[in-house]
């Protein structure tokens, strides 16, 4: 076994080998820029970069023509709110979003806000999840935008995003998703899904960092962008600037790992993360935090009462890289607002973990997680007098 145990996932994921075999040639022998048209080094750029816009638009049973690459789901987030929200500006300004939604759609949101668009932020449930009907009563006739998350980075709690998807058709309605987490995961398909807009992340499905993609639905409805990136017109015009081919080769061959390997993983991720969790549920006061039917496979996040989580992390001694109740925010001491939006109290978000578990977890490192969890927990209990 190697140490640190890594289950973190969630944050980044390594590169599969096979990911990086694919990549390498693009560095050095196959350098050319995708978009030079005069000669072979650029013929065969362009000709890879198709071939992964196929391999991506197969794992979300999307057109290539409807996938454009990115530097990552930060930017996608940003050029789906702000580039629909300047593209249909002369048909409202109201956008729809949800409290739990990561802060690259937060933070465009408000700066959208500060350019005078109103945004309704709905709140979630004690287990993370929307209302419809809230949602549905939130539509005006000037909303232009839903944008709710496919699941969340720090729960794992799955939204009702074929709902979502049919409210928002009824209203005609844009219907956007960070999907970054359930992309390469569970089945996500932008068909059946009702899904209009849609980011992903290369890092998080086993691919490079830097590397990412919209899904842009191109009908039924149609949906159009305003560019925030402007230049040489690449991607359709719809993000300019010479294309990362090494990165989105990677992006490729990491969507089509996913794809052909998802149904067997997701089994094999339910079956570690269930061993992990009901394991550690033995233990006096630990609640799982957020619905536990609606979640990805591969998540658990659990509260320990009484105990820090950063006191639980000096406990591990380095062996098990774990997220705790302030992820995300990591460069503050803040408890994770997640967390709080689904009404745990600071100290109760401060007590939680994330384990993420993914492609390279043994069912020997979960059984060596369990013993040094369980037995930090009791330590750290057995020096508190306060609890019993
Ligand atoms: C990681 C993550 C992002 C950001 O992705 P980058 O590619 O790192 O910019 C956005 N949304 C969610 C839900 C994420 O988990």
């Amino acid at each position: 076994m190697q140490f640190p145990i890594y289950l973190d996932y969630n944050a980044t994921t390594p590169c599969d080998p096979q990911v990086v075999e694919a990549m390498l040639p693009y560095f050095t022998t196959q350098f050319g820029n995708a978009a030079s048209r005069q000669h072979a080094l650029g013929w065969q750029a362009e000709e890879a970069v198709d071939y992964a816009r196929q391999q991506v638009a197969a794992l979300i049973g999307a057109d290539p023509t409807e996938i454009v690459f990115t530097s990552g789901a930060t930017e996608s987030n940003n050029l789906a709110l702000k580039g629909v929200a300047e593209m249909y500006a002369a048909k409202g300004n109201h956008l729809i979003t949800c409290v739990t939604e990561h802060k690259a759609v937060l933070d465009a949101c408000k700066h959208l806000e500060k350019q005078g668009a109103s945004v309704t932020y709905l709140p979630v449930n004690s287990e993370g999840l929307i209302d419809l009907q809230q949602l549905e009563a939130a539509i005006t006739p000037a909303t232009i935008l839903i944008a709710i998350m496919y699941a969340n980075n720090e729960t794992g709690v799955i939204q009702p995003v074929q709902a979502i998807g049919r409210i928002a058709k009824k209203h005609n309605v844009i219907f956007f998703s960070d999907a970054t987490q359930a992309v390469g995961k569970i089945p996500v398909q932008v068909i059946s899904d009702e899904i209009d807009l849609m980011s992903f992340s290369a890092h998080k499905l086993y691919g490079p960092k830097g590397v990412g993609a919209l899904y842009i639905r191109r009908k039924n409805p149609r949906v159009r962008l305003t560019a925030q990136i402007d230049g040489g017109g690449h991607e359709r015009g719809m993000r300019s600037g010479t294309l990362n081919v090494p990165g989105i080769v990677g992006l490729g061959k990491a969507a089509e790992l996913c794809r052909l390997t998802l149904e067997h993983e997701r089994i094999r991720m339910a079956h570690l993360r269930d061993q992990l969790e009901n394991a550690l549920l033995q233990l006096k006061g630990v609640q799982v935090n957020g619905n536990r039917q609606h979640r990805l496979p591969q998540v658990s996040n659990l509260a320990f009462a009484q105990v820090e989580g950063n006191a639980l992390m000096l406990g591990f001694n380095k062996q098990i890289a774990v997220a705790t109740g302030s992820a995300c925010t990591s460069a503050s001491m803040e408890p994770s607002f997640v967390l709080k939006a689904l009404g745990l109290q600071d100290e109760m978000a401060r007590s939680s973990l994330r384990f993420s578990l993914g492609r390279f977890t043994t069912e020997e490192e979960i059984t060596y997680t369990i013993e040094k969890v369980t037995e930090t927990v009791q330590s750290l209990r057995a020096l508190n007098p306060f609890v019993g």
